[in-house]
């Protein structure tokens, strides 16, 4: 029988056919199949105040280019996702350029949630007066792209991470760049000679205390040298 689910997932989207891949291949598709995530896609028109249509936007008021999606199909699917009954309020996000970006802590700090509901917006984004409804707002960058569904992908693939049993490995979760302050260290595979270069020896040494040195090392190398912002920022905590 499937675990039941640390966590539950309610998409929101006006594209849920964008997901396929990345829901249905490697990591995510097996935490699902096997009860550790439950993902769920819901169309935004299902919610939509003109069900004849399922027009769910319209046009910006005081003019300018494009259109807004409308309050009300948002909060419908908000109220409708969230139950009556619920002993857990679920946390909404809308995925939003002008949010908080999105590290390592915030994807942890969300993945301790039970059940997410993340609104996509697209145009112009939404109706402000539904920001009332929206515990928060994330974003997966200082940039604009056209709709909320990538973002909420990057952000369901970075919590993931963090459910324990999705990566077989929880060392390696662990050891991620940003997981202790530093980048992962770096690391090879077969052969231990390809194309001249040599592995580092230490790590075919069998000395698992020489390995875990020099790993530790090597991760503050890399780190001070390809994000020295990050060695200052923990020299200071
Ligand atoms: N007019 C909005 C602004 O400048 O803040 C941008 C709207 S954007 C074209 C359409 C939608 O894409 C947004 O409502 C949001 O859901 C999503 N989006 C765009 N860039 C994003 C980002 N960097 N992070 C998260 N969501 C983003």
């Amino acid at each position: 029988m499937a675990a039941r689910p640390r966590l539950t997932i309610d998409i929101v989207t006006l594209f849920p056919s964008m997901f396929t891949g990345p829901f249905t291949e490697s990591l995510l598709a097996r935490a699902q199949k096997e009860g550790l995530l439950k993902i769920r896609l819901h169309s935004l028109r299902e919610w939509s105040d003109d069900p004849r249509h399922g027009k769910v936007d319209d046009r910006l008021f005081g003019g300018g280019a494009g259109m807004l999606i409308k309050a009300e199909p948002v909060v419908r699917a908000i109220q409708a996702l969230a139950g009556k009954r619920k002993r857990t309020k679920p946390w909404v996000v809308y995925l939003s350029p002008q949010g908080r970006v999105l590290t390592q802590s915030l994807a942890k700090t969300l993945v301790r949630k039970k059940h997410l509901i993340f609104i996509c917006g697209h145009y112009e984004g939404i109706d402000e007066r539904a920001m009332k409804w929206i515990d928060e707002e994330v974003s997966i960058g200082d940039y604009v792209l056209t709709g909320g569904e990538l973002p909420a992908m990057v952000v369901t693939d970075a919590m993931a991470r963090f459910v324990p049993g999705v990566v077989g490995d929880p060392d390696s979760v662990l050891n991620d760049s940003f997981s202790a302050g530093l980048l992962d260290t770096p690391h090879y595979t077969r052969p231990s000679v390809w194309r001249g270069r040599k592995v580092p020896a230490v790590l075919l040494s069998g000395n698992h205390q020489a390995i875990r040195k020099w790993r530790e090392e090597k991760a503050w190398e890399v780190t001070r040298n390809k994000k020295p912002a990050l060695v200052k920022s923990r020299k200071r905590n």
